[in-house]
Parts: C-alpha cells; sequence; structure tokens
C-alpha cells in the first residue's frame, strides 16, 4: 500500500470524528482508546502521556496517544476538568463478525456517548457530596429563561429569568456547564465563563419552543404539560435546548428526568456571585470547600442530604411559613437526641438512590447500583418506623414516601448476593437459591474447575513430571504446561500420543489432550451460560427498579430532607446555636451573636475564645445603618459577616450561632469589601470595588442587608472618604435598607448626627503600657483614634519607624484640630524633614537604560499586572 492511501480504519475515524469536531474522539481499538492527530496533540499534553506515530496519512505520519480502557475514567475526568469534551467511539461488534465480512473490512464503531462537563454520571467522575449542574438559557422575544438539571439525580428545574438575573441564578446554582443558543454567544459566554463554567452552544433550531413541547410531553408521556404548571415560551425553549442536548450526548439514551419543578424567581433570597464570594458560603476564598460556611455546618449523613444542604445554603428561602416549619423540625430533633442519634445511624447506612438510579436507567448501572436501591430503601422503611407520630409537618411529610416498596426490596433482597460487584460483565451478583437453572449451570462449572484439578494430578503420575501444570488464558484456554527440560519425552511416543503439542515459548512448552478439551468446552458454556442467565437477570431487575422510579425519587428526596434537618439539629446541639425569629417585619435583633467559621478556627487553635457580640438595627420602619469604626484587625470584618451569614442560616431554615435572633426576612443579601485584589483579572481594583458598589446601589430595595467593608479604601484618601460618604447616604436616603458599613475613615462618624437612621458602633480596643489590646467587644459610640500606628507595631514595623509615624501622626491630629486642611504646611513644619539637609544639584549625567526604560512606560495604558511586572524588572536590574 502507498504511504498516501487512506487505510480503510482511517476512514472510518475520519468520518466519525468529523461529526465530533469539537471533542476528542476516544476510538476503541481492542483494551485501549486511541486519539490520532491533533486530538492526540492535545490530549497527550493535557494527560502526560507518550504521544508516538503509528503510520502514515497522505504522505504524513499520523501523531497517536492512547489510554487503556480499564484506566480510561480517571483520563476522562483530567480532560474534562481541563475542560475539554470527549466523545467515545466503541466497537459495536465483536472483531470476529468483521473478519467474517472480509479480511479488509473494520470493525464497527460509533459514539456511544459524549462526555461533557455537564453530563456526568460515574461516581468515580462526581462529587459525591455537590450538585453536578447543566444548565440552559432561553430568551423568547424579551422573557428569558433557565432551566438545570443534575443529571446524575434527574431533578429538572425551571425559573422565569430575565437576562440581567442570570448572572446572580448562575452564581448560586454553580452549574459545570451551560448551553445557549448560538446567537447569544457573543453576548453571554463571559459572563458564564467568569462564573466558571464551561458554555455550549447550540444551533438556534434546538431552542425552537413549539418542537420543545411535543419533545416535553412525549418525554414525560403526557397529554400537556399543565399538569406540572404552565409554562413561557422562553421556559419551553431552555427546556427543550436541554433535553435535545443531552439526546445528542447520551445518544438517544435519556437520562430518568423528573418533570420540571418551577422555581419563581424572588422565591429565594437573592445572593450575587460577589457577595457569594466574600462570605466564602460554598467556598472559601482559596477555593476550596475548606473553611467555607457549608463546611462548617454540614453535620449531614448522606449524599443526597449533604447536596440538598448546598441547595438550601445556596438559595435560603423568603417563603415564612416554610422556613417555621423548617425550624420546627429542627427543634424536634434537637429536644429528642435518642430520636435524632437513631435517625443519623440510620442514615448513615443510605446509600446514594438518585444516583444509582439514574446510572441504571441510562444503562451505565451495574450492580451495586441494584444494590444500593435495595439497601437504601430497606433503610427507608426502618426510618420510616422510627419518626412515625412525631409531631412535625415537615417531618411527617418528608418519612411519608419512606414506605411502600416492599415487593421491590424482596425482589432485590433475594436476588441479589450480600455486597454484588461493580460491572455485570462478570457476573456473581445473582444469589444462589434465587434461579434454580443457574444454580446448575453454575455447578456444572464449578465442578468442572474441580476436575480440571484431579487431571493436572492424574497427568503428573502418568509423565512423572512433578511441575507439569494445567492453567488458563485467554489465547489458549486451559493448557498443560511443562518447562522446555521436558519437551524431548513429551513430544516423543508414548506421550505425544495423548498431549498434543499447542505452543513452544522460551522457557515453556504447552500442551492439551482431547480430554482436556472436552471438560473445557463444558466449563466454557456452563460458565457463559451463567453468565448469560444473570444478564438475563441484570435486566429484568433494572426493569423493576426503574418501573418503579418515581417513588425511589420521592423517598430519596425524602431522606435528604430528614438529613438535612437532623444535621442541623446535630450541629445546634454542638455548637450550642438558637432557633431564629423570622417573620415580616424589619428587625434585625442579634443577641451575642458568633462568626461560625472563625469560632471554629478560634478553637481549633486553642487560644482565645470568639466574643460574642449583639447586632441592634431597626424594629420601626425606619432605615437602619450601623457605622462602625475602629481600627484594623480589631473584628470589623467578623461582626459584619457574622450578621449576613446569621441572616442567611436562618432562611435556609439552620438554627444560628447567637443567644436570639429576630430577623426580618430578607429579601437581598449584599455583602462587598473594598479593594479587593483582583489582579488576576487585569481590572484595577478600584474599577472593580466601584462596579460592585454600583451594583449595590442600583438594586438594593428595602427588604436588602447590606454589608459594606472598607468601602472607598482603593483610593486616595479623600477621593475614598467622599466616596464612602456619599454610598452610606444613598443607602439611607435611597435603598433605605438595613446595612452594616464598617469604615476607618473617622470623619464618617459625623454621619449619626445627620442621618436619623444611622448610628455609630465601634469595636473596641484597650491600650496598656503602649500596646494595643483587641477586645473584639461592639459597642455603641465611634471609635476614639485610628491606632493603626500600634497595629503596625504588632506586626514587626522597626522601632525607628513606629516612633517616628507617632510624631507625624500627633502633629498631623493636632494640626485637624488646629483647623485642618493644612497638611502640606505641618508636614514642612516636621523637625525632620526641616533638619535634613537640601540635596545637593544633581550631576548630569546621561540617562541610565534603566531611566530610560522609566521614562518610555505610560502609566495609564499598563494593567496592574503588567505594572508589577515591571517593578520585579526594574529591582532586578539594579
Ligand atoms: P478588621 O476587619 O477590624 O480588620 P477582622 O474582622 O479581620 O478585623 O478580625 C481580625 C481577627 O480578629 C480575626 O481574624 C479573628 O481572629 C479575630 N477576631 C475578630 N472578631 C473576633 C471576636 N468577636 N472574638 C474573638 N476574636 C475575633
Amino acid at each position: 500500500m502507498t504511504d498516501d492511501a487512506v487505510t480503510p480504519m482511517m476512514a472510518q475515524y475520519l468520518e466519525i470524528k468529523a461529526g465530533y469536531a469539537d471533542a476528542i474522539l476516544f476510538y476503541r481499538m481492542g483494551d485501549f482508546y486511541e486519539m490520532f492527530f491533533a486530538d492526540a496533540e492535545a490530549a497527550a499534553a493535557a494527560l502526560d502521556i507518550a504521544l508516538t506515530k503509528r503510520g502514515f496519512h497522505l504522505g504524513e505520519p499520523i501523531p497517536m496517544c492512547g489510554v487503556p480502557v480499564h484506566a480510561a475514567e480517571g483520563y476522562l475526568l483530567a480532560l474534562i476538568r481541563k475542560g475539554f469534551r470527549v466523545a467515545i467511539a466503541e466497537q459495536m461488534e465483536d472483531p470476529a463478525e468483521a473478519k467474517k465480512r472480509g479480511s479488509k473490512s473494520v470493525v464497527r464503531r460509533d459514539v456511544v456517548r459524549l462526555v461533557t462537563p455537564g453530563t456526568l454520571t460515574e461516581d468515580s467522575l462526581l462529587e459525591a457530596r455537590r450538585h453536578n449542574y447543566l444548565a440552559a438559557f432561553a430568551e423568547v422575544r424579551d422573557e428569558g429563561a433557565l432551566v438545570w438539571t443534575d443529571i446524575s439525580t434527574g431533578e429538572l428545574r425551571v425559573m422565569p429569568c430575565p437576562r440581567n438575573r442570570l448572572s446572580p441564578e448562575l452564581a448560586r446554582l454553580s452549574p459545570r456547564e451551560v448551553l445557549v443558543s448560538e446567537g447569544l454567544m457573543a453576548e453571554l459566554a463571559p459572563i458564564i465563563t467568569d462564573l466558571g463554567a464551561a458554555v455550549t452552544p447550540l444551533a438556534r433550531a434546538g431552542f425552537d419552543s413549539t418542537g420543545a413541547e411535543r419533545r416535553l410531553c412525549a418525554l414525560w408521556q403526557v397529554g400537556t404539560l399543565e399538569a406540572f404548571g404552565s409554562f413561557g415560551r422562553a421556559e419551553l425553549s431552555a427546556m427543550g435546548a436541554l433535553v435535545e442536548y443531552l439526546d445528542l450526548t447520551q445518544r438517544g439514551k435519556l437520562p430518568l428526568l423528573r418533570p420540571p419543578l418551577r422555581e419563581a424567581l424572588g422565591g429565594a433570597m437573592q445572593i450575587d456571585a460577589a457577595t457569594r464570594r466574600n462570605l466564602e458560603i460554598n467556598a472559601a476564598l482559596s477555593g476550596g470547600r475548606a473553611g467555607s460556611l457549608l463546611d462548617c455546618v454540614d453535620h449531614t449523613a448522606t449524599a443526597g442530604g449533604a447536596r440538598l444542604l448546598e441547595r438550601r445554603l445556596s438559595a435560603p428561602s423568603c417563603d415564612l411559613a416554610l422556613i417555621a416549619e423548617r425550624h420546627g423540625a429542627v427543634a424536634l430533633l434537637l429536644d429528642h437526641p435518642r430520636l435524632r442519634e437513631d435517625l443519623r445511624n440510620a442514615l448513615r447506612r443510605v446509600p446514594d438512590m438518585d444516583r444509582a438510579l439514574s446510572r441504571l436507567a441510562l444503562d451505565r448501572g451495574g450492580p451495586r447500583d441494584l444494590a444500593a436501591i435495595r439497601n437504601g430503601l430497606s433503610q427507608a422503611g426502618l426510618i420510616a418506623d422510627l419518626m412515625s407520630g412525631q409531631d412535625s409537618a415537615l417531618l411527617a411529610r418528608s418519612s411519608q414516601g419512606l414506605r411502600g416498596h416492599d415487593n421491590l426490596i424482596s425482589l432485590l433482597d433475594q436476588s441479589l448476593v450480600d455486597e454484588p460487584p461493580l460491572l455485570s460483565r462478570d457476573g456473581g451478583f445473582i444469589a444462589s437459591g434465587f434461579d434454580p437453572e443457574l444454580d446448575e449451570t453454575r455447578r456444572l462449572r464449578d465442578e468442572g474447575r474441580g476436575v480440571i484439578a484431579g487431571m493436572q494430578a492424574e497427568f503428573i503420575t502418568r509423565t512423572g513430571i512433578q511441575s507439569l501444570k494445567i492453567k488458563h488464558n485467554n489465547v489458549l484456554g486451559y493448557f498443560i504446561e511443562t518447562t522446555s527440560t521436558h519437551a524431548e519425552r513429551m513430544l516423543a511416543p508414548p506421550l505425544n500420543e495423548t498431549f498434543i503439542h499447542r505452543q513452544t515459548t522460551a522457557n515453556q512448552v504447552r500442551f492439551t489432550t482431547v480430554e482436556l478439551s472436552a471438560l473445557e468446552t463444558r466449563i466454557l458454556n456452563a460458565g457463559n451460560h451463567a453468565l448469560e442467565l444473570e444478564k438475563r437477570h441484570f435486566a429484568a431487575l433494572r426493569q423493576a427498579v426503574l418501573d418503579h422510579a418515581g417513588p425511589i425519587g420521592v423517598a430519596a428526596a425524602g431522606l435528604a430532607e430528614l438529613d438535612v434537618a437532623a444535621g442541623f439539629a446535630d450541629l445546634a446541639a454542638a455548637e450550642d446555636w438558637v432557633c431564629p425569629k423570622v417573620d415580616g417585619s424589619r428587625a434585625f435583633a442579634v443577641q451575642a451573636g458568633r462568626h461560625p467559621v472563625v469560632e471554629r478556627a478560634l478553637r481549633r487553635q486553642g487560644g482565645a475564645p470568639f466574643i460574642a457580640n449583639d447586632c441592634g438595627l431597626t424594629e420601626s420602619g425606619t432605615p437602619a445603618i450601623w457605622l462602625l469604626t475602629g481600627p484594623n484587625m480589631a473584628g470589623k470584618s467578623t461582626f459584619l459577616r457574622q450578621n449576613a451569614l446569621i441572616a442567611l442560616l436562618a432562611q435556609a431554615g439552620s438554627f444560628v450561632p447567637a443567644r436570639a435572633a429576630h430577623i426580618g426576612l430578607v429579601s437581598q443579601l449584599f455583602s462587598r469589601v473594598g479593594a479587593s485584589d483582583d489582579l488576576a483579572r487585569g481590572r484595577s481594583t478600584f474599577m472593580v470595588e466601584m462596579v460592585e458598589t454600583a451594583a449595590i446601589l442600583n438594586q438594593a430595595d428595602d427588604r436588602a442587608l447590606v454589608i459594606l467593608d472598607e468601602i472607598g479604601r482603593g483610593t486616595a484618601t479623600y477621593d475614598g472618604l467622599s466616596i464612602a460618604w456619599a454610598t452610606l447616604e444613598h443607602l439611607h436616603d435611597v435603598n433605605r435598607c438595613r446595612a452594616l458599613f464598617a469604615t476607618h475613615y473617622h470623619e464618617m462618624t459625623a454621619l449619626a448626627g445627620k442621618l436619623p437612621g444611622v448610628e455609630n458602633a465601634t469595636v473596641s480596643v484597650k491600650e496598656w503600657e503602649g500596646e494595643v489590646i483587641f477586645l473584639h467587644e461592639v459597642r455603641k459610640g465611634a471609635a476614639d483614634r485610628s491606632y493603626g500606628v500600634q497595629v503596625a507595631r504588632l506586626a514587626g514595623l522597626p522601632a525607628a519607624v513606629i516612633d517616628r509615624a507617632k510624631v507625624v501622626l500627633e502633629a498631623l491630629e493636632a494640626g485637624e484640630r488646629a483647623g485642618g486642611g493644612k497638611a502640606k504646611a505641618l508636614i514642612d513644619d516636621l523637625p525632620l524633614f526641616r533638619a535634613a539637609p537640601p540635596p545637593p544639584p544633581p550631576a548630569p549625567a546621561r540617562p541610565s537604560a534603566l531611566e530610560a526604560a522609566i521614562k518610555a512606560v505610560n502609566p495609564d495604558e499598563l494593567t496592574p499586572m503588567a505594572a508589577l511586572k515591571l517593578v520585579y524588572e526594574w529591582k532586578q536590574a539594579l
């Protein structure tokens, strides 16, 4: 064959690849998935595996790499994490079949699945305690809608969503992948990738709402979708696109999507992305889960419960009745420690039924998933018994679906072994006694294996070769093996009349006998037959589970609900939290509140205890703002955040870290910190700060709770002060919201006298023998002074600098008292400045390379990152 002929296999490869241009194609060849051309180059680099060459295409060597099938999941995960999509092409027939068609014929292959970040189902690819959402956003005329699903649990939710709500809603869900119509890509892709999700464009046709309605009716086998709610065109369009995409990626095997649940816009506390980051709700600023609020309050015992908890914290409710009901359930479990412990112990044995069910639905499940359903449902029955007669509407409702699975449980109980294997491939999961035919076949197979052992003993006697063995491999099947030293004797009469030569290797010779072949056929047949029977049982059991999918889903949801309530109760008991009162007032009264995460960190360090603090905003209808001053490190940020977290926890259905709390419903929560370092994004830190502050001033209504920490810090003093000042006035006069405002601009304390809704508060510190002692106590009133100099000493600044700073400070303060605005004159008056001799006139010299470089720079055109880089370079050049 010439170098530039296309082999039949390459032709097949290229044809399949043409359909998946934007994905890496895993092309199955025996025990490997192989990748070619650019795919191979990209994957080899991403996975750090060897890139080789295989054959030629159009005269050029073909780059290739491969991963073994048995280890493919790990590689898949690595590729998905790095932002790739992977199409998996399997062999659709036995290679023997292909051979029958002719020597040139290639094994039929086809893509069975397109793996994308939002469509994972394998346990090894998913985080058990987190949702893995796939979302779609659609717009029909001016109406927008967002739909999302976790295909590993089948949950599907939809809500109307105008474009300007998209970013905060996505921040709440943090989906792994978002589908948008091609036409919206340019506008929406930046918003979506900014939140860390992958964006996938779909053709406009995929968003057609009329086709979507038909398709959705067929999916849930209903005549009209009205049964689930009345959906707008945009909602239908988004749902249709989502289903179309699942069809595409799962190649026709739709996951078990539950009927859509509609979420109302405004049903949950609105929390935008910056606030989530700042408050470290689901992830700490460092990125991980450790150190986040979620991590701190998660006492759930099951994966399903952990996922529900994450949803609750991401979207605290605004429904007073629901919040009260959830607190009621926690209170009941708190008051009954025995019941709570029994419940939690029972929950610990509940496997992840949602995810097992979804794998079974996609035909990707195994016997272990069946066992998960069996064990989960039996535990559910026990839990229902535990919970019967408890006086809580929520607990009763959640327990309702836990019973009524007896038929399925007993079927799975009788049919499955206790601990079945992960895959059905090798059999061994159907319990003995369930199917007499299977038992009989297995007996034949196993007896055959026993007979082989006897046969080996007999052959040893017959040949006198002690080291003779009967072995098995996939190529030869059963064979007799001796070392080559015995070859001559085995190949000569009389032994060669019985022993038929099969193979000679470097050190061994291998034989078979008529007897052994016959036995092998019997074992093989029995083994295959047993496997066949087990596969049939698997299919039937899988169907039985899927027929019961609805009730299993209800049971799983009930267990998750109980788990969250029990987890909250356990948390409240362990940490001494109280039931907050949440109502429709505008109150915000927290007595002895604590910051749950900081408190825990302090406890772990074993040092000083956390100091609890009160916070009382308004009871009446007036706006209520606390202006918090005090030195750095006093605990201002901690106080601000703890109050935001208490409101969030209360509406998420949890008890709160305080002695008492009364919270008027908070519909929006905003939190901003001045001058957060955002170098990586290349926007000026101050610009970021202002953009974020603007968002609050434009959106906050009188039900919002706003936390502003050192706004204005990112610019020059007087600019910063004026911006902070005007911001506070706006919150007070226009937004009329509840707010906590921390600042080190002492001047702002004057505002309390001007604006009736503003009160001063400060975090007190004590000075003792020239040192500052932080008391971490918040009290009404303004801070006396800034203490920054003392804090600098704590930070280790040289004593000479501290002393000098004190002199400057005193002079400045004296100047301020004497009339202000004279800073320049004052500074000139300071002894040290005056004492310094005037500098000698600079010697005329040629500008150095460094000077030239500095001259060449236009500071206005530099990003912060580039500026930093230059400073490093210059320093190096010195
Ligand atoms: P600020 O915002 O005033 O600079 P922070 O809120 O960052 O101060 O607090 C600084 C440190 O003080 C925290 O890391 C914490 O260890 C400690 N701290 C803050 N508040 C308290 C408190 N109420 N009780 C005990 N320690 C606290």
